[in-house]
């Protein structure tokens, strides 16, 4: 089977995690630390907290930004889970804004109008996660216009979107957002095995995301009620987590860092191959607004059904019979037991229902040869053709 993604890991990733095994700290140790500002550096922001998923990320940016029982949090629905489930650990509501029927990003239009409605019903959203799905960046200045204008805190889920550029300057900078969360699961872009890191130029919100992923504690006497007992004494002031990455991790993220720009550069050129090879085919192809350099995580091509003889389930298990690891990147999160249970419904996103009718996300990583890509695209066009 040719997987959909996979990582890569050469001797110089063992060498560094082997390193950490014999050396005095496995975790609290320097290269979380060293981790965290090699990531600020090549993010071009100030701050960046290391933790133990973009998940755990996720729920610190959340809780750093006083979301709360009763505020809203709103993202696309085209997104994996967790984007969403952050709100509900903070106690606060979650709601969708439709996708984009060319970027498949959350649609500024409708955003634009959905705010208007909510600030006339009273309910504005406190936070917005803006997803950067496959890895092209959200149209961030105009949702950072629109943040001002409605007065919400803007949390960019860059998961699939390291190595990205959004106008030129790399995603994670934070010009116009309060934090990026970024995901190192060994199918994104660079890996830490499990681990992602929350990115800022705030000081305060950066301090407030180091408290909360070690349990709340502090050694910082500004932070204490009182004078410290002793050189023992810390004090806990919050209710945090244990959302700490671990030293192995930390040393493979910096290991891997090195490599980003051919990791991304290697996607792009077969993104490249996949949009010549492919370009006869009843498929739409992954469109890319001008503003954008992806970070490519992802290949999404989408079925012309009207085109095609066969369903779109037939394509994709034809696909995964012939040893084409396809995926769908993603089931509409409103659709979720979970959320219908919140009171969602099937078609309340039309443009994310028609997405998800047609997606398929095709096998592209870095170590990907040639070869195999000229497998996939002869598979496909045998498939649909
Ligand atoms: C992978 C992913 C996450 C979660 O990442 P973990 O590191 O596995 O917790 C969140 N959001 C998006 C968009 C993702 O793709």
């Amino acid at each position: 089977m040719i997987p959909y993604g996979k990582q890569d890991i050469n001797q110089e990733d063992i060498d560094a995690v082997v390193d950490v095994l014999t050396s005095d700290f496995l975790t609290q140790g320097p290269r979380v630390p060293e981790f965290e500002a090699a990531l600020a550096n090549y993010c071009n922001v100030k701050h960046c907290v290391a933790a133990n998923s973009a998940t755990s990320a996720l729920h610190l940016a959340c809780l750093a930004l006083g979301l709360k029982q009763g505020d809203w949090l709103w993202t696309s629905p085209v997104t994996f889970v967790a984007s969403a489930n952050c709100a509900r650990y903070c106690g606060a509501e979650v709601d969708f804004v439709d996708i984009d029927a060319d970027t498949y990003n959350i649609s500024v239009v409708e955003l634009e109008k959905k705010l208007i409605n909510a600030e006339k019903a009273g309910h504005l959203p406190s936070v917005l996660v803006a997803v950067h799905l496959t890895g092209q960046p959200c149209q961030m200045e105009d949702i950072y216009a629109l943040s001002r204008r409605f007065g919400f805190k803007v949390i960019e889920d860059a998961s699939h979107a390291i190595g990205g550029r959004y106008k030129g300057k790399p995603v994670g900078n934070c010009q116009y957002s309060d934090i990026t969360v970024f995901s190192f699961h060994p199918v994104k872009i660079i890996t830490t095995a499990e681990g992602g890191a929350a990115v800022t130029k705030s000081e305060q919100l950066h301090k407030k995301m180091l408290l909360l992923r070690s349990h709340g504690i502090t050694r910082d006497d500004a932070l204490m009620t009182h004078e410290s007992d002793g050189p023992w004494y810390y004090q806990q002031i919050d209710p945090g987590f244990n959302y700490r990455m671990t030293e192995l991790q930390a040393a493979l993220g910096v290991s891997q860092l090195k490599r980003i720009d051919r990791f991304v550069k290697r996607r792009h050129e077969l993104a490249d191959r996949y949009n010549k090879l492919l370009s006869s085919l009843p498929i739409i192809l992954p469109w890319q607004h001008p503003d954008s350099y992806s970070g490519l995580h992802l290949y999404v091509i989408r079925l012309r059904l009207d085109e095609i003889s066969k369903s779109h389930k037939k394509v994709f298990n034809e696909l995964r019979a012939a040893g084409i690891g396809v995926n769908l990147h993603y089931i509409p999160v409103h659709t979720q037991p979970y959320y219908k249970s919140l009171g969602f419904e099937y078609n309340d996103f039309p443009a994310s229902i028609e997405y998800y009718r047609t997606a398929i996300s095709l096998p592209m990583f870095h170590a990907m040869t040639d070869e195999q890509q000229d497998r996939v695209v002869q598979v496909l066009r045998d498939i649909v053709s």
